[in-house]
This record gives structure tokens, sequence and C-alpha cells, in this order.
């Protein structure tokens, strides 16, 4: 169990140095019981201390890293239940199931379309983490090499689905270097299972009925010495799931008990595509940290990957873009040159309404911390010095060679000031960014 912040004084040095930016040894050690500063932030602490304090010191739940290269995941190491009190650090992983029953051409083929799932939203690349391969055909020879074609065929990260310490040997023994996650060891197969994962330094999936099993299966698993572990129900319904997830992410994180401070797995292979996407989007909610699904419709994954990057985006850092100039088709020395701000949903409405007008045109990004037009003119993010300024450090000069800026219409009012500032002419465009293909086309000369 979690140490008390008199706990943890008893164990500081008490002499009140502040290195650590605190006042004291005591406030110190109260912002280290919530979890809100870290042990290393202490130089002075002793080692016998730093042992006895590890525990306490150690996130509420663990950060489990599977796969390995660009697409290793990493999942879990949350510290709040609910978004706005900070944030949500890993984003929930969606994997989809591939059975060992395909080979050939419809293995690759299924490989294939799982790749493939991958989009772009407002500028960030989002899309599945993993493949799952099942040992459906019940035989590990067969499982083993399923999964070495994905892992050959496949650059996401690895989970090999087997409740047979035989498949999952076999399967590990080829993907090894993968860095698979193994999924996954029950009450029986615990100690064959946390066996496999230590000899080849893979994380393992818990899987039990209850929290209470859990509890116990994952206390099994690191007594045999494996301390990456993912917490799976096995057959409930999506409303006991659901009440469950957030029993035990309320028991690891208020109550920080160690046996269920581990990331979690939900697998959603019944129904049809849409009730998967249903209910693998109600799972990224509450609490689910991986999302096996089965179906490979791109349209199933949209929401449950629009939930996910919005859920874990930073609720106090406004999604922005690069603060510079974009070229939108191919823009020459006589192509309009616009500005907007660098709020994501701003930059790109802009964009496609450019593209949508078919003019080649430069866009300037004005730098504006991740404000909307309006938002950032009435906070003086947005004025004629700010415009002017991303003028000069962007080089327009040397972009175009008519010396006209075209500005949005919401902010009319400061062009007299910016053709003062910057010797351009200014024109005013249009109010709403949807009225550009128009003014781009009929306007702009
Ligand atoms: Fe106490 Fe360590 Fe902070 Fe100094 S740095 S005040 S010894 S907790």
């Amino acid at each position: 169990m979690a140490l008390t912040g008199l706990e943890i004084f008893k164990l500081l040095p008490k002499t009140n140095c502040k290195k650590c930016g605190m006042p004291t040894c005591l406030a110190f050690a109260m912002q280290l019981a919530q979890k809100r500063a870290k042990l290393e932030d202490c130089p002075c602490v002793s080692e016998e201390a730093k042992q006895a304090l590890a525990a306490a010191a150690a996130p509420p739940m663990r950060l489990v890293t599977f796969g390995s290269g660009d697409n290793e995941v990493q999942i879990g190491q949350e510290t709040v239940m609910f978004r706005h009190e900070e944030k949500f650090y890993n984003p929930t992983a969606l994997a989809v199931t591939v059975s060992d029953k395909l080979s050939g051409e419809a293995l690759k083929a299924r490989i294939d379309s799982i790749n493939a799932m991958q989009f772009e939203r407002v500028g960030v690349q989002i899309g599945v983490k993993a493949i799952a391969v099942v040992n459906d055909s019940g035989s590990p020879e067969t499982f083993a090499s399923a999964a070495a074609t994905v892992k050959d065929s496949s650059s996401l990260a690895l989970i090999l689905c087997t409740d047979s310490p035989q498949a999952a040997a076999a399967g590990v023994a080829k993907t090894a270097q993968a860095v698979p996650l193994i999924a996954s060891a029950k009450a029986e197969t615990a100690e064959e299972m946390a066996k496999i994962a230590n000899e080849n330094n893979c994380p393992l999936v818990a899987k039990a009925e209850s929290i209470e099993n859990l509890v116990e299966l994952s206390e099994k698993i690191t007594a045999h010495g494996v301390e990456d572990i993912i917490l799976c129900f096995e057959g409930l319904s999506l409303r006991d799931q659901l009440y469950n997830l957030s029993r035990m992410r309320t028991l690891a994180l208020k109550k920080v008990f160690r046996p269920l401070g581990y990331p979690t797995l939900s697998c959603v292979s019944d129904g049809e595509t849409d009730q998967q996407a249903a209910v693998g989007t109600s799972l990224i909610c509450k609490y689910a940290n991986i999302v096996v699904v089965d179906t490979t419709e791109p349209y199933a994954f949209l929401p449950m990957l629009t939930g996910a990057m919005n859920i874990y985006s930073d609720p106090q850092k406004p999604v922005q873009v690069e603060p510079k100039v974009y070229a939108i088709g191919e823009p020459d020395n006589n192509s309009p040159l616009i500005f907007t701000t660098n709020f994501s949903l701003t930059y790109y409405t802009v964009e496609s309404d450019v593209e949508a007008s078919r003019v080649p045109t430069h866009i300037l990004v004005v730098d504006t911390e991740g404000t909307s037009v309006l938002t950032a003119y009435s906070g003086d993010k947005l004025n004629e010095k700010a415009v002017a300024n991303a003028m000069t450090k962007n080089n327009v000069e040397s972009l175009v060679k008519h010396h006209r800026l075209v500005i949005p219409g919401y902010v009319a009012v400061m062009s007299g000031k910016l053709e003062e500032t910057t010797g351009w002419e200014i024109m005013v465009g249009p109010r709403e960014s949807s009225m550009l293909p128009k003014y781009l086309q009929e306007v702009w000369k």
C-alpha cells in the first residue's frame, strides 16, 4: 500500500534545504504522497530511504511497453481519473485480430488491410497500432507460423493471443525480436506464461472474470518476476466491463492499490462492425488502454481513433500547427498570400477551403499560441506586430512580388495599422473561411 505523507517524511533528511523546490521536507513528502513530485527532485535522500520510498514514488499505474522501433506502443502511467484534472498521457492503442487459420493470400490480404488503417486528422497521424494474432487453430506450429508472417509483413506491434503456454512459447520463439505482448495468462497457466514472458522480456496479459481474481492473478504473476502486466476481463458484458474498469482505475489511482496498478486490454470481437465501433469507443472512454477489434472497415476506426485522440489531448493546450508558410498547390510569386492563426482547426479549415478554390496560395500561419482568429485578437495575441513579425521571420518578401496580404475578414479592423507597420497593401478577405474559394477566384487578381 502507498505510504502516507508523514510516513514518507520520516524517511527524508529533514534539513529543509529547499533544493527540491519545496519550502520544507514535509511539504515535499506531502507532494510525493500525492504523486505530484518525483523522488529524484530531492538530491539529499539516502540510498536506504530511496529503496523504502520506491513504492511510494512509483506511478500508481505502471507504464507498459511492447513492440519495437518506431512502432513501439506505450500504455498506462495514467495519474488521474478525469482528463480535466490534468491530462491523460498514453492514448488507447487499437489492435486488429488476424486468425491463425488464415494462410497464403488471405493472410497477406488481412495484414495489408490492417497496415492500411492509418489516417491524418488535423495534421496528426492516427491509426491502428498493433496486430493481434489469434490462435484459433489450436496448433502451436500454425500459430507460430502466422505470427512470423505478421511480424515479417507489418511494422505494427504484435499481440500473441492464446491461452496455451505451448502456443505462446512457439509464437514468441519466432517473434521475440518484435517484443510481442503475450495474451493471456489465466490462473491455471500463470506460472508457465510468466516463465515465457520473463525469458523473452515480453509483457504479459493477465485474464480473469472479476477484479478479485485479477488481483490474485497479478500478484501471482509478479511473484514469478514479471512486472509488465496488462489486465483483461474475460466474459463480461459491456456494462460490467465499463463498471469494473472504472472501479479498477479508482482503486489503482485513488487507493494506489498496486495489484491493479496496470493498464488494461479489452477485446471487442463480437458483433457487426457498427457495434464494434460503438463498443470500442465506449471502452476507450472508460478506461481501456488497448482495444482489440476484428473488423477492418475503415469507417469503424474513425470514431474510435478520433475519440482516443480527443480524450488523450492535453486540455490545457490547444492543438496547434507549426507557425510557418504553407504552400497550397504550387504557388509562385504572383500567388495570393493570406494569413491565419496556428489553431489546428482554424488552419485546417482554411487549408481545405483554399484547396477547394484551386488557386495556388501561400498561407502564412501566425503563432497565436493555438487560439483562433477572434480569440487571439481579443486576447491581443493577434495584432499588427505579431503579423509583421511572422512576415519578417518567414521572409515573405522573397515569396511574392505583389506585396499584398489577405487578412481574415473578422480582423478587418487591424488593416490600417497593419498597412502602416508593414508597408504592404492589406486586402480584407471574407469573414468565413467557406467564402475563400469565391474570394480567391473572383476578388483576388
Ligand atoms: Fe528536504 Fe530533500 Fe527537499 Fe531538502 S531537497 S527540503 S532534504 S526534501
